[in-house]
């Protein structure tokens, strides 16, 4: 099956703290992959790469088959991503921020508002369309963000961490939504340090002080035992 992302031997230091350390790993087209990781392990250095906010020190990146390095405008053209922080306006209307997001792809008219339209509602907050953003729960601007990400159709969903500060209900609405979406097709990579997010599954990414400790299905790594006492026990962060 075609990898959708592609990443070999990166590498990235903040001065002489090595943040990553030849990281490898792929999504395939369609997988929900979680990279699961304790703070500190490197996710974020991670997606800074992979949204180019960060050149890699050493390594090399490929999204839907495009090298980030030498044609960045194309491979991030079909990457769709979810900051841990919040971005929405909360003063426009939740069409309105999708709306001045797909102009930024060069989306208009028609099109984009059909888009948008569509993206609210694989999300399941299209009836929300009218209010403003600050008018809705938490969960539900997260939702709206994730739809956000998919206004321009890309074939990668970069996701950082995105249940922080929600409840438990919220938490699981918004993974029952991502997990449709890669069943519906699309390839999501979703960071996190939360086992109890991931399904069996889920492809599974275990990133720790900036190395890759496994990288297979989440029932393989969790082998005869759980995946948290796997984890913990690969990343010697306690006992399970
Ligand atoms: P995670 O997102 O998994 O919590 P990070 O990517 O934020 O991990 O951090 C990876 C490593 O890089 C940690 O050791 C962290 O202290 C270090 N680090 C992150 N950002 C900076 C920075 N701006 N300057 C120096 N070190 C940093």
């Amino acid at each position: 099956m075609t990898n959708r992302l592609s990443i070999s031997d990166l590498g990235y230091r903040y001065g002489d703290r090595v943040a990553l350390d030849g990281v490898s790993f792929s999504v395939a087209e369609g997988r929900f992959c979680a990279l699961l990781g304790p703070n500190g392990a490197g996710k974020s250095t991670l997606f800074a790469l992979l949204t180019r906010l960060f050149v890699p020190h050493s390594g090399r990146i490929e999204i839907a088959g495009i090298d980030l390095a030498r044609a960045p405008r194309a491979a991030l053209a079909r990457l769709g991503v979810v900051f841990q922080q919040p971005t929405l306006d909360l003063d426009l209307t939740v069409r309105r921020n999708l709306l001045y997001f797909a102009a930024l792809h060069g989306l208009s008219g028609r099109a984009s508002a059909l888009r948008v339209d569509a993206a609210l509602d694989l999300l399941g907050v299209r009836d929300r369309a009218g209010d403003r953003a600050r008018d809705l729960s938490g969960g539900q601007r997260r939702r709206v963000e994730i739809a956000r990400a998919l206004v321009h159709e890309p074939r990668l969903l970069l996701l950082d961490e995105p249940t922080v500060g929600l409840d438990a209900a919220s938490r699981r609405s918004i993974t029952d939504h991502v997990h449709d979406l890669a069943a519906g097709g699309l390839t999501v990579l979703w960071a996190t340090h939360l086992v109890d997010e991931i399904r069996p599954g889920d492809d599974v990414v275990i990133l720790h002080r900036g190395r890759v400790l496994a990288a297979a299905q989440a029932a393989a790594i969790a082998g005869a035992g759980t995946l948290l006492a796997r984890f913990l026990e690969l990343t010697g962060e306690g006992t399970a």
